[in-house]
């Protein structure tokens, strides 16, 4: 599938961040699975499965109720996949508070990258939803 292959994950084996018995594929390791659901309800992102990728992002993005959406996720994301990662390859069990800090780390870092205006916004949405 080309999707799949953009997002590097290969299909046909289970999810190893949950107990389901899932085939990991892009919508549940990213979506569907309890792990990254945790993950996207602290940052209160909502996703609609049912919808294309591209409308997925674009409701998600119009419901979200701070700065930096693509930076967000994209760093969400990218814990969530560490977390999946360190369980393959280096036997950790993968642990939400572990990804919580993390993200929170990568986050912040994104100050530096971000247009002045939405520094002050992101760092409050960051405070917001940490404490
Ligand atoms: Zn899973």
């Amino acid at each position: 599938m080309m999707l799949m292959r953009h997002w590097q994950i290969k299909e046909g084996s289970d999810c190893v961040l949950c107990s389901l018995c899932t085939i990991e594929s892009r919508d549940h390791h990213f979506f569907a699975c309890p792990f990254a659901l945790s993950c996207w309800d602290l940052l209160n992102i909502k996703w609609d499965c049912s919808l294309t990728i591209s409308q997925r992002f674009l409701i998600a993005k119009g419901e979200f109720e701070g700065p930096c959406f693509m930076e967000i996720v994209v760093c969400a994301a990218w814990n969530i996949w560490k977390e999946r990662n360190e369980l393959i390859f280096q036997g950790k069990v993968p642990s939400f508070s572990r990804w919580k800090v993390r993200f929170q780390h990568d986050l912040l870092l994104h100050q530096f990258r971000v247009k002045q205006s939405v520094v002050q916004p992101l760092l409050d949405w960051s405070s917001t939803c940490f404490t």
